[in-house]
């Protein structure tokens, strides 16, 4: 099966892909991590996609088709991804979806998972993520302590684009683009919505039942 995660930035989806990862054997694709270890190779193209990243802009599709090309051309990876931030607009919807068709494949489900701007806001400001194993914390919800994570505390980092003018921007980019691609997955009858602001494990319960549901 391939699974669609949407949600505003902030909402969880990484966090909920990654327990699907271990509970159905899947392979999570986040295209925010691809584009973020592209930076930090520091190349000509990491450059160009960290001035657009930090504003609150998309990424132009041509890069990102080219990266997911990699991706959906994988033998391994198929019919086991979780798509994490792709697709973000129609142009990459339509992307997918032929490159699906190419190699008979398909996407089983999309889930939505909700919540309000202001707590988005909150969950961003306060983010961490341990720049030695990955781990993400948050300062307000989920702070690191001595029981939960194992690096020195100096490894955690606050990603660039996690400031206000950014969140703002990304939130909106959210809305107008990809919008309409919940409305291409809900007329196809796959979207399925989630209230993330939820407890974590009670988003995940539901994630759990959605998936188990056309798995079984
Ligand atoms: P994320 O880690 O999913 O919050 O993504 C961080 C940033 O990477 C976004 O705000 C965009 O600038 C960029 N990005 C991630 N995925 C995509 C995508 N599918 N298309 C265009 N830009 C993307």
């Amino acid at each position: 099966m391939n699974i669609i995660l949407f949600g505003p930035p902030g909402s969880g989806k990484g966090t909920q892909g990654d327990k699907l990862v271990n509970d159905f054997n899947l392979i999570k694709v986040s295209t925010g991590d691809l584009l973020r270890k592209e930076i930090k190779t520091g190349s000509k193209l990491g450059e160009e996609i960290k001035f657009v990243i930090d504003k609150g802009h998309l990424v132009s599709n041509e890069i990102m088709n080219n990266i997911m090309e990699k991706v959906l051309t994988n033998k391994n990876c198929h019919n086991k991804l979780i798509f994490d931030g792709y697709p973000r607009n129609l142009q990459q919807v339509k992307n997918l979806e032929n490159s699906l068709l190419k190699s008979n494949q398909n996407i089983s489900c999309a889930i939505e998972i909700k919540v309000d701007k202001q707590i988005i806001i909150k969950r961003i400001l306060g983010r961490q993520i341990c720049s030695k194993c990955s781990l993400i914390f948050n300062e307000f919800f989920n702070p690191a302590t001595k029981d939960n994570h194992k690096c020195d505390p100096t490894f955690l980092k606050k990603r660039s684009d996690d400031n206000e003018d950014a969140i703002n921007k990304r939130f909106d980019t959210y809305k107008i683009e990809t919008l309409p691609v919940f409305k291409y997955y809900n007329d196809l009858n796959l979207l399925h919505q989630i209230d993330g602001e939820n407890d974590i494990s009670l988003i995940y319960k539901e994630i759990h039942q959605i998936i188990t549901s056309f798995a079984a």
